[in-house]
């Protein structure tokens, strides 16, 4: 038994008319909650948590003017605790006519969690959104992009039409949220070299690579993979954090980077609700994720269960 390719993983697709890529610009606003997750004991340091807190207090509102100076509609991940410190900040996300998408409510480590734990995170997160500013989210990313085996049916039960937090394709697909369930939903790939945090993330004891690069540089990479999707026609997903990429030269480099994919012929520029629902409508194939278990480490083979299936399912039958 074997892992199955997905033989068609450049043009798995067809954009709508006129359309031969999509680029979907996303912002996780993780403000304090990724740092409490992380380190609860973390709220006694006043500097960090200021490092934080720049995202909704300073980022936000420099970022809001840039996609409304480029006329482009975005996708804002927001934990349940973010909304309840900062209900204004995602107000001004909404009426900017951006999309607001589920990201946990502490941005709790989900690594192994049982799925009636992570269920009562989801549902805690809805209910700060809808508190907020009456949001209710039909997209869904795992911080830190930790998708459990269990999470796509708790989305599916929630009625969620998309994740964003799986790393195995370049355009977005169906799959079934468990063997044998007739439910799916839409699964919009991410990849860490277009994620902001591996860039620039830096703070003493929390983070990361300890590298702060330069935007020049982050810009010429993140433009060489925006021409490679639009080149094969997949699509071109950018993971931001408002408190690192809405510092002054990081949002000028973002500027640019918008302006650059914008000018992409037939480049389609639009939130992930946009991308999942054109996926749920004309993509047949339903993918099922094959799980490896590795029998008695390190001796012996690994079993796929259940083994790889494609299967074709009626277009907008899914969540
Ligand atoms: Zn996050």
């Amino acid at each position: 038994m074997t892992l199955e390719a997905f033989p068609d993983a450049a043009h798995p697709i067809t954009w709508p008319e006129g359309k031969r890529a999509a680029a979907s610009f996303t912002f996780d606003v993780d403000a304090e909650s990724c740092t409490i997750a992380h380190d609860p004991k973390s709220t006694s340091r006043m500097s960090l948590m200021t490092h934080q807190s720049y995202g909704p207090k300073v980022a936000v509102p420099r970022l809001l003017q840039i996609l409304q100076r480029q006329d482009i509609r975005a996708t804002f991940f927001v934990p349940g605790f973010t909304a309840e410190c900062y209900p204004d900040t995602v107000r001004r996300i909404v009426d900017a006519g951006h999309e607001v998408a589920h990201h946990g409510y502490l941005h709790e480590p989900m690594q192994g969690i049982d799925a009636e734990t992570e269920a009562r995170y989801i549902d805690r997160g809805l209910e700060a959104l809808a508190k907020a500013a009456g949001v209710e989210p039909v997209g869904y990313r795992a911080p830190w992009w930790e998708l459990n085996w269990h999470s796509a049916g708790l989305l599916a039960d929630r009625g969620f039409l998309y994740d964003s937090s799986l790393l195995d394709g370049d355009a977005p697909y169906r799959f079934t949220v468990a063997p044998g369930d007739t439910r799916d939903i839409v699964e919009i790939p991410v990849d860490w070299a277009l994620d902001d945090w591996e860039q620039y993330a830096f703070y003493p004891g929390v983070t990361g690579s300890g590298v702060i690069e330069s935007p020049a540089k982050v810009l010429e990479m993140w433009t060489l993979e925006a021409e490679a999707h639009h080149a094969q026609g997949s699509c071109f997903v950018l993971t931001n954090h408002p408190f690192i990429s809405g510092r002054p030269s990081k949002a000028v480099a973002l500027e640019r980077l918008i302006e650059r994919v914008k000018a992409m012929d037939g480049m389609w520029v639009t939130t992930m609700e946009d991308i999942a629902e054109h996926t749920r409508r004309t993509v047949q194939e339903v993918h099922t994720h094959a799980r490896i278990e590795v029998l008695a480490f390190p001796d012996t083979g690994a079993r796929f269960t259940p083994p790889a299936v494609r299967e074709s399912r009626p277009a907008a039958a899914g969540s």
